[in-house]
């Protein structure tokens, strides 16, 4: 079986452009327009000689009302199929409410979850990590999507762990 690693995060974090630059696919659908992935899409990656599963979901709406129910769905199954977790985050967007209610959600699954500060190209890491250090999932980890700043790194760490 191979390791499966599960994209989760607010719209428009970057979560297609990871999925694009993992599985070197153009099917996922990226684009400007917030929440347009509404189904999960499946890719494989690799990693020198080490394979995986890439699953692109949604994204959480991180509204406590679950407005997008079907959204929420695919999230949570993606969740339950996952062996790692990377929480998206933007970078530009610092940390917002959205973010800390999504980060509550995951911390209630088990499974392991790395909390991923996109957007970072033009940021020192530190700084681009620092504001989210209270959604308590540990250090996160400054990458760029666009450019492929620290992705090498982030999912050798994954690997790593299996
Ligand atoms: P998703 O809704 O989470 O799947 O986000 P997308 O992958 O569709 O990206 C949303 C927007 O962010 C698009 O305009 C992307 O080009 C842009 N984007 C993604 N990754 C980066 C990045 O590393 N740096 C910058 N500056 N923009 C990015
Ligand atoms: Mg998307």
């Amino acid at each position: 079986m191979l390791p499966v690693i599960a994209l989760v995060g607010r719209p428009n974090v970057g979560k297609s452009t990871l999925f694009n630059r993992l599985t070197r696919s153009r099917d996922a659908l990226v684009a400007d327009q917030p929440g347009l992935t509404r189904d999960r899409q499946y890719g494989v990656g690799k990693l020198g000689d080490r394979p995986y599963v890439v699953v692109d979901t949604g994204g959480l709406s991180g509204e406590e009302s679950g407005v997008d129910q079907l959204m929420e769905q695919q999230v949570q199954a993606a969740i339950a199929e996952a062996d790692h977790i990377l929480f998206l985050l933007d970078a530009r967007a610092g940390c917002t409410p959205a973010d800390a209610v999504i980060a509550s959600q995951l911390r209630r699954t088990g499974k392991p979850v790395s909390a991923v500060v996109n957007k970072s190209e033009n940021l020192d890491g530190a700084m681009a990590g620092a504001d989210f250090f209270s959604l308590g999932l540990g250090e996160p980890l400054p990458i760029s999507a666009a450019h492929g700043r620290g992705v090498r790194s982030l999912i050798n760490d994954v690997l790593d762990a299996f």
